[in-house]
Formats: C-alpha cells, structure tokens, sequence
C-alpha cells in the first residue's frame, strides 16, 4: 500500500473507528479477521470464530432452494409449490446470523469484499462445480451494483470454473417506470413478476447462444428468497440451448 493510502486509511481510522462487521461493535484493539493489510474492517473477538457452512448442517436440506428443509419431503412446502428451470441451488448459509448481517453489509455498499472472500473460500465445497462450463452471474437492474458479479469473480478464483459476465440484462416489464419493491411484494407474486425480466444480453443473440449451446451453467447471486430472479434466468439460459443451469448463493433465506 502506497504511504499516502497508508495515511488516509489512517485518518479514517480515526474519524470513523472500525467496527466489525457482524455486530457493529467498535473493534479499534480487536484483532483483524481476515487481511493485515486492509485495516478498514475488523471483526470483534466473539465475531471472529470461523463460520458455520450448511454443508455441515445435520438437518436435511432442500433440493430446491438449499436452505435447510424442515419439512418431510425432498424440497421444502414452498419450494415444491413451484416448477422451476433451476436444478436445484446450493447455499453456503442460512441468511440469518453473522452470514445475513455479511450479505446486507455487501448490498449496503460496505467494504466487504475481503471478508466475503475469505468467508467464502473457508466453506466453499470446490468439488460442487465440478462439470460447469462456467459460472453467470443474476445480472443486476441497469444502474444498480453487481454483487453478484463480485461473488462469481471470488467462486471462479477458487474453483478455476471461468465466470462469464454479461451473459443476461435485466430489463423492467413493459409499462413499468421503476424496479419493482420486491420486499413489500406477496412470495409468490414475486415469484412470478421475476420472469419476463431477464433476457440474453448483447446485440448478437446468435452469438449467445453459441457460448450458452449443450453448456453446465452455475448461477450465481448474493441470497436465494422465492428463486424467481434465478428461476428467470435459468428458463433463459436452457432456452438459448444450456444442458443444464445450477444456482449457488451465499446465502438462502426460509420463507
Ligand atoms: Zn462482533
Ligand atoms: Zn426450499
């Protein structure tokens, strides 16, 4: 880091103590979670512990959404009210806890992206991608930040599966002026309004297609809620030919 970096970082420091990440405790003489280097963020000692993967959950887990299923059946009740073009998602964590409070820092603009990066590297099985083709980022609304984008860019780090960016756009349903509030919209409604939404990227549809053609796909996204985002992509993708699209999240959220 150059020294005037060094110095503004400092200056930061002061004017805004570090606080960590997961419990907004200030953490000036707490130790550094995850990279010397990068002072601006820290975790509190009782935040610092290695987190938790589903993997490792004793509870079975959906086939669907990848959260954990406490229902009887494969998928869990509003998992199997829905048909879906995704085979299934696989999710790092339940989004409650330390990995909710690390997914709305992401969305909240904080300066997370080492800590996403280390976080996910601790619990990633790599041995998940095995026969993708490459990984496509859930394409953000126009204007809006890519974090799932930065998520493939970090997967695609570590399981040497390419990330394709720019596959798909999003694009707001004829007559609608602004991006719909997805929080105040009834599950399954939201469900639903997600497709129509996402079509192939780019002028040469063609083009796409060819990259898309018989491919392994991994969807990738911050956090699986109804799957319609993902759900929309993938009818996208297996129209323009895939053999098959996946979805992988940081976390996934029980309805
Ligand atoms: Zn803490
Ligand atoms: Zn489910």
């Amino acid at each position: 880091m150059a020294v005037t970096a060094v110095l503004a970082e400092a200056a930061r420091a002061l004017l805004y103590p570090p606080r960590c990440v997961f419990c907004g405790e200030i953490t000036r003489f707490a130790r550094v979670f995850y990279d010397e280097e990068n002072f601006s963020k820290y975790t509190c000692d009782s935040c610092g512990e290695p987190l938790e993967p589903l993997s490792a959950s004793k509870t079975p887990l959906c086939a669907q959404c990848g959260a954990e299923n406490a229902g009887a059946g494969e998928r869990c009740p509003a998992c199997a009210r829905r048909e879906t073009a995704l085979s299934g998602n696989y999710a790092l964590f339940l989004f409650e806890r330390r990995p909710r409070r690390l997914v709305l820092a992401l969305k909240d603009g904080e300066r997370v992206e080492p800590l996403l990066r280390t976080v996910i590297k601790g619990c990633l099985d790599a041995g998940r991608f095995s026969g993708a083709d490459f990984l496509a980022p859930v394409p953000p609304w126009e204007g809006r930040p890519d974090h799932a984008g930065l998520i493939a860019r970090i997967v695609s780090d570590i399981t040497g599966v390419p990330a394709l960016a720019g596959v798909m756009e999003r694009v707001l349903p004829p007559g609608a002026d602004k991006i719909p509030e997805q929080k105040r919209t009834h599950p399954s409604k939201r469900f639903e309004n997600a497709l129509g939404t996402v079509f192939l990227a780019g002028r040469d549809k063609n083009l796409r297609k060819s990259e898309i053609l018989a491919k392994g796909i991994f969807l990738i996204d911050d956090i699986y809620t109804t799957g319609g985002t993902m759900n929309a992509c993938a009818s996208v993708l297996l129209e323009a030919g895939a053999a098959w699209a996946k979805g992988f999240t940081v976390c996934a959220a029980r309805e």
